[in-house]
């Protein structure tokens, strides 16, 4: 990168991607442009070749990939006027409505679920200074009622059925070719509203309808101008796999689930609002749903804290809770490229992390031999 380059976040990165002029005023905190990290020490057990990536959404400004799309709704509300916005949300969102309503200046209500809100998300939301409105009830319930509520009052809905959310999004899929040189063979995510997984779609397609194959759908916004038009950069497109809790498996049940359980609290929804579309992106895609227990979940949250050095929230590890499983039962073949999308970082719920660590910390007194005899009894 040259001198005096600093990177201004995502619209300004894939502007003619996006649906914004070259006047819109952007709403901005640096997001996306995360690693893409190479696994080392997990695939080295499984004896089985595999090239096996995670992108490391939780180092966005607020903690999760919601940034991508905060960043595109909120600058489209406030071009169009908007002084406040509105969304429900399981954490994630509400820290990134809050954040970015902060950063332009407009109000945010937040609705969160009673309880079951991880206390790293409830901190962001209220210090950015958002108003918390937690509801006697799920994502789901605060869901419908924020839906009711933009109609009837003066708000935005930021939740992802803003499609703008969606197009902030897409932008993951655009770093992920850059960086390969093409799209992996596999790319697994944790499915909640299925919003992401549908928004990586798009993104996917779009560098794929400019090499002229899978012309499923145009690029809206460049006609033709942008970066990649008959580049070739990406021809194919990545089979689509996404995993669910398994209290909170709409798509592996074929209905909705009315009290969703999990301690993924962010994939805690059983009436995903991109149900249709989602089934779509499997069926186009090749790819496929699956299901993990919550064990699975947080096995595969402290394989990666241990092994890897990456601390991920419970909802993000089911990307790679799944898909090891899956490449353990060849479902993945061998040669692969996969991709797992971390959605969120682990440091937004640490009681959470602080439930299965392998080490309580261990206490002695402030002395010289004290200190040491701990270390020697724990040498490894
Ligand atoms: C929002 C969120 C998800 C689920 O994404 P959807 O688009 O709702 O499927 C997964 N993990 C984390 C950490 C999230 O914040």
């Amino acid at each position: 990168m040259a001198f005096g380059h600093r990177y201004t976040g995502l619209i300004d990165r894939y502007r003619d991607r996006l649906p914004v002029h070259d006047d819109t005023r952007i709403i901005s905190l640096g997001e996306g442009n995360t690693p893409l990290i190479r696994l080392n020490n997990i695939p080295r057990e499984l004896d089985y070749d595999v090239e096996l990536y995670v992108k490391f959404e939780g180092l966005n400004p607020t903690g999760s990939f919601k940034d991508r799309g905060m960043t595109m709704a909120v600058t489209k509300a406030v071009e169009e006027g908007s002084k406040a916005i509105i969304c429900a949300s399981t954490g994630n969102t509400s820290a990134a409505a809050a954040a970015y309503a902060a950063r332009a200046g407009i109000t945010a209500f937040v609705v969160i679920p009673d309880g079951k809100i991880a206390m790293g998300k409830l901190a962001q939301a209220m210090m950015h200074g958002s108003v918390v409105i937690q509801i006697e009830g799920n994502f789901d319930d605060g869901m419908r009622l924020v839906k009711e509520v933009a109609n009837t009052s003066p708000v935005t809905l930021v939740n992802s059925v803003n499609p703008f959310r969606l197009q902030g999004q897409k932008t993951a899929a655009f770093e992920i070719v850059e960086e390969l040189g093409r799209a992996p063979d596999f790319h697994c995510l944790p499915v909640g509203n299925a919003g992401n997984i549908t928004a990586h779609w798009i993104g996917y397609s779009e560098l794929a309808a400019h090499t002229g194959e899978h012309v499923t759908e145009a690029c809206t916004f460049c006609r033709g101008h942008c970066r990649y038009a008959g580049g070739g950069v990406a021809g194919q497109r990545p089979r689509m796999v996404g995993y669910q809790a398994s209290g909170s498996a709409p798509f592996l049940r074929g209905a909705m689930v009315d009290a969703p359980e999990t301690v993924a609290t962010a994939i805690r929804i059983g009436h995903p609002q991109s149900w249709d579309v989602a089934w779509k992106v499997r069926e186009e895609s090749g790819g496929w749903f699956d299901e993990c227990a919550d064990e699975e979940i947080l096995a595969a949250q402290k394989l990666l804290a241990e092994k890897e050095g990456v601390f991920c929230e419970p909802a993000s590890a089911a990307s790679v809770a799944g898909a090891l499983r899956d490449i353990r039962d060849r479902k993945i073949p061998e040669g692969s490229s996969v991709v797992c999308t971390l959605t969120g970082h682990g440091l937004k719920d640490p009681d959470a992390a602080i439930a299965q660590a392998s080490r309580e910390p261990i206490k002695v007194r402030a002395e010289l031999e004290a200190v040491t005899r701990a270390i020697h009894e724990n040498m490894e």
